[in-house]
């Protein structure tokens, strides 16, 4: 009998459930030989890449034998101009993801506690395991985070909070007079992550930009992505903003070249492309107006997002419901993992994509 590799690995580790990705096209191709596939499982940019981009990874196509630069110096300095911010205040990771993971592993370990909402992203817990610390899980209220639960579960342990906003899978925001009372009364030797994964969307006048406050809370990290409204989710590519000293304990810890050539390139260039963000935001807009305007004329309870995704209550039978409508070439996202097995969430497509969505979950319902 071999050993038991799984009773070796760490205490936290042994406790991961793995990330479950959106299911691919190839995949349900593969499976169904459909005509037909729309993938609104993942939160991607349904308008494919900007040609900017796209040219601009083309030209530097040659630089492949090389190491990229391991600073990313021509992507923080246009991050530092986007965000007037100063260069020394970024990190950058392979996808936001990788910041999250850095931040545990650089600031958690074991005996210590890592806070976050129910409902909140799946990674937090995974982040948590994998730096050896406690995931600590504060009751949510109707499905949005409830800071005075959250603020009720700190204690002495607690090194960092995350908080998603807005939340991803549940689309759900905390407004500026929410935060910043909260962000008042946590000691300021506990690190807040704002993950704000999908700033872009936001529309409401309320919500907070979370750079814009790092002058007045330094225990803020803040972090962002170029996965979803800049549509660059294959590359990997996010950073965070925070205090200098922040970011000089995170560049410690990080791979020396954690962003490759190719993203680095094309994060330069989506910034650019203000046409190609605006097109993304306003397509969204639509979208979800459609979505949620679908789900009433099917008689469905939703939970109002304001990301690029919403959540819609398809009741107890959620799982069968996904499946009717992969059957039809349809990939959404169950969340039964995040405790939520009556709902699906659907990210928001362009409009043919939205009104296919919207036609098989209007048949798997009625073939139940
Ligand atoms: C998608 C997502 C991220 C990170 O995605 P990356 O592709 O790793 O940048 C981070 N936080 C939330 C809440 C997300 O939904």
């Amino acid at each position: 009998m071999s050993c038991d590799f799984r009773a070796l690995a760490n205490e936290g580790v042994q406790k991961i459930s793995p990330y479950v990705p959106g299911k691919p096209e190839d995949e349900l191709q593969r499976e169904l030989g459909l005509p037909r596939i729309v993938k609104l499982a993942s939160n991607e940019n349904p308008l494919g890449p900007s040609p900017k981009v796209v040219e601009a990874i083309q030209k530097k196509l040659n630089a492949i034998t090389r190491y990229p630069d391991g600073n990313g110096f021509e992507l923080k300095q246009a991050l530092a101009a986007h965000l007037s911010v100063g260069a020394d205040m970024l990190t950058l990771g392979n996808g936001s993801n990788d910041l999250l993971e850095l931040i545990a592993k650089a600031f958690c370990g074991p005996g210590s506690e890592v806070l976050f909402s129910e409902y909140a992203f799946a990674v937090y817990p995974l982040a948590a395991l994998s730096a050896g610390a406690t995931p600590v899980v504060a009751p949510a209220t109707n499905w949005g985070y409830d800071l005075a639960a959250l603020k009720a579960c700190i204690t002495d342990r607690t090194r960092v909070i995350f908080i998603a906003n807005p939340n991803n899978p549940t689309g759900t925001w905390l407004t500026q007079s929410e935060l910043l009372p909260f962000l008042d009364e946590v000691p300021e030797n506990i690190l807040v992550v704002l993950d704000e994964a999908y700033s872009e969307y936001v529309a409401s006048g309320d919500y907070p930009d979370g750079v814009s406050l790092l002058g007045r809370y330094p225990n803020l990290i803040v972090t962002r992505t170029f996965s979803k409204a800049y549509g660059l989710a294959a590359l990997r590519v996010g950073y965070s903003v925070s205090h200098p000293d922040v970011a000089d304990v995170l560049n410690r810890v990080r791979q020396p070249f954690n962003v490759d050539t190719f993203a680095q390139v094309a994060a330069v260039a989506a910034l650019k492309d203000t046409e190609y963000l605006a097109r993304t935001i306003k397509t969204n807009h639509e979208g979800l107006a459609q979505l949620v305007e679908g789900f009433e004329a099917l008689g469905l309870e939703y939970i109002p997002s304001v990301g690029n995704f919403i959540c819609v209550k398809v009741g107890p039978k959620a799982g069968e419901i996904n499946k009717a409508m992969l059957a039809q070439g349809v990939i959404v996202r169950p969340v039964a993992n995040y405790n939520m097995p009556e709902h699906l969430r659907v990210s928001v497509g362009v409009k043919e994509e939205n009104e296919f969505m919207l036609s098989a979950l209007k048949k798997a319902l009625s073939d139940l």
